[in-house]
């Protein structure tokens, strides 16, 4: 049936199915109760929503999309809300469901004989994160938004975070999912196999769609040996080159034990310094960069020395300028607040236009040389602060406003910046999207730099899974 051809209900009679299925309570109209799932962290997006329905499981959600499907009602799937680039944020019809997650919140089963956990798609980051600890496991995706963020969501955006060097991003952490089709038909796949070769990967054609071609309701997530020992410095640099160069030293010394390697420039401390006065500076020189690198072993002995070890060579052969490791939990705490507050500091000075890119390893140097000057080139006196996960290639370059300039005027240059930045990140062979995903922010880029045939698939694809475009439309594609 085309979508042209269903007939809407009246709004009236679709609300008293939708409660008919999840209960009255759980189906929020009220513009107070609906205000919270409309707008999103930076504030960049805000919708209107027909209503909000919270299911509370599986078969809740396969009644509401059989019942939207066939009504014409699209359904924006939302998790912890948190997400970057407006995907789970409804358009402003107002005719739009917004499917909150966020009452399946069941750990169903920690397994750790086959090191899994089996776990409803609206649980918190975090929440996964102590469950994993209480069976002496590890879960290791870490974003900062952990408090917030859902498994749900984390997996719909493929979301990376400071542990991808170690543990892969959120696809590589996934075994089975279970996922409702548009038409409500329920896609069980929450095996614990490791292996399993019966045809197409299924699961990986969820994971990172953002809610436009399924909503994943439960996963079965890998979990591994908790760390026993972890070393962590913070230390000064010369140059992104001087960066880049240790962490091919880290890799060849510590192996796999290097399970961080964050960077972040002089300018993204001063800046958290300037809203954090009291936070004690882990330096006492200032240096052009710097970087938060961290070891973990389930071994308990020999990590201490194999990180004086990396640094003693790094130092000898003039790589670091200088560098301190946390003797204690509260250092450590002490570093890592340098590196989480900077994205909340950058927010407080102002207007800040992102790019959440990601080239080859090693030519991020060469990326942050050419970028830096392209970002002054087009706002004389802006302010680049590049920052993130150097080991996996990835940089946030997120171009702060001039000090003391207008800050519309400067957002008003966000498309004149991107096109710059993602024309060097294009020559170095990256990718426009490392980590936050597509969402609306990217939609109309993505035809520019995605491969025309990869587009053409991705369509065949959302036409095949959801043919009357009820799952997110208006997102990725
Ligand atoms: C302070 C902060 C730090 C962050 N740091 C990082 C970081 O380091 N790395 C990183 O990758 N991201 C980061 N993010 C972005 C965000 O936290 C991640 O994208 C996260 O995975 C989103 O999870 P969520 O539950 O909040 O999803 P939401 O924001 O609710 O949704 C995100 C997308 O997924 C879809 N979706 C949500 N749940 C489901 C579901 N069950 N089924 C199908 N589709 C669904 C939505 O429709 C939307 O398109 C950060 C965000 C903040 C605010």
């Amino acid at each position: 049936m085309s979508a042209t051809l269903r007939r809407l209900p009246q709004t009236n009679d679709f609300l008293n199915r939708l409660r008919d299925i999840v209960g009255v309570a759980h189906v929020l109209t009220d513009a107070q109760d609906t205000l919270p799932y409309l707008d999103e962290p930076r504030g960049l997006w805000h919708g209107q929503a027909l209503c909000v329905v919270r299911p509370g499981c599986t078969e809740e959600v396969s009644g509401i999309l059989a019942l939207c499907d066939s009504t014409g009602h699209c359904v924006v799937p939302q998790g912890g809300n948190t997400g970057l680039v407006g995907g789970q944020v409804p358009d402003c019809s107002g005719k739009q469901v917004v499917l909150s997650l966020t009452r399946m919140n069941r750990i169903r089963e920690v397994d750790p004989g086959s090191n899994t956990a089996t776990v409803d798609a609206g649980v918190i980051l975090a929440q996964l994160h102590a469950a994993a600890e209480a069976a002496d496991r590890l879960f290791p995706l870490s974003l900062a938004s952990e408090g917030s963020c859902t498994i749900g969501g984390n997996l719909a955006t493929n979301a990376g975070g400071t542990a991808v060097l170690a543990y892969g991003n959120a696809r590589d952490l996934v075994i089975g999912l279970e996922v409702v089709l548009a038409d409500g038909r329920v896609l069980s796949g929450l095996s614990k196999l490791r292996k399993d070769n019966t045809g197409y990967d299924l699961r990986n054609l969820f994971v990172g769609s953002e809610g436009t071609l399924g909503i994943i309701t439960a996963a079965v997530v890998k979990l591994f040996p908790r760390p026993r020992a972890m070393a962590t410095a913070f230390i000064g640099l010369a140059s992104p080159q001087h960066c880049l160069d240790l962490l091919l030293l880290a890799q060849s010394i510590a192996g796999p034990d290097l399970k961080t390697f964050e960077f972040m420039p002089q300018l993204g401390l001063d800046m958290v310094a300037g809203w954090h006065p009291k936070l004690s500076v882990p330096l006492p020189d200032r240096h052009d960069w710097y970087v938060l690198m961290e070891l973990a072993s389930p071994a308990q002995d020999g990590l201490a020395d194999t990180m004086i070890r990396l640094l003693a060579a790094a130092a000898d052969q003039g790589i670091v300028e200088n560098a301190v490791v946390a003797l204690s939990l509260e250092q450590r705490t002490l570093f890592w607040r340098w590196r989480e507050y900077l994205p909340d500091a950058q927010q407080r000075e102002g207007g800040s236009i992102k790019h959440d890119i990601s080239v080859p390893v090693a030519l991020v140097p060469r990326f942050l040389e050419q970028a830096l000057r392209a970002a002054g080139d087009v706002v004389p006196g802006a302010r680049p602060v590049p920052f993130g996960h150097l080991g996996d290639g990835n940089v946030h370059f997120n171009v702060s406003q001039p000090v003391g300039a207008d800050r519309d005027g400067f957002l008003a240059r966000w498309s004149e910046m991107n096109v710059k930045i993602h024309a060097i990140v294009v020559a170095c062979g990256g990718s426009i999207s490392a980590e936050h995903g597509i969402g609306v922010l990217k939609r109309d880029l993505l035809p520019d730099f995605k491969d025309k045939v990869a587009l053409d698939v991705m369509r065949v694809l959302k036409r095949t899974l959801d043919p009357h475009g009820t799952l997110n439309p208006g997102k990725v594609l």
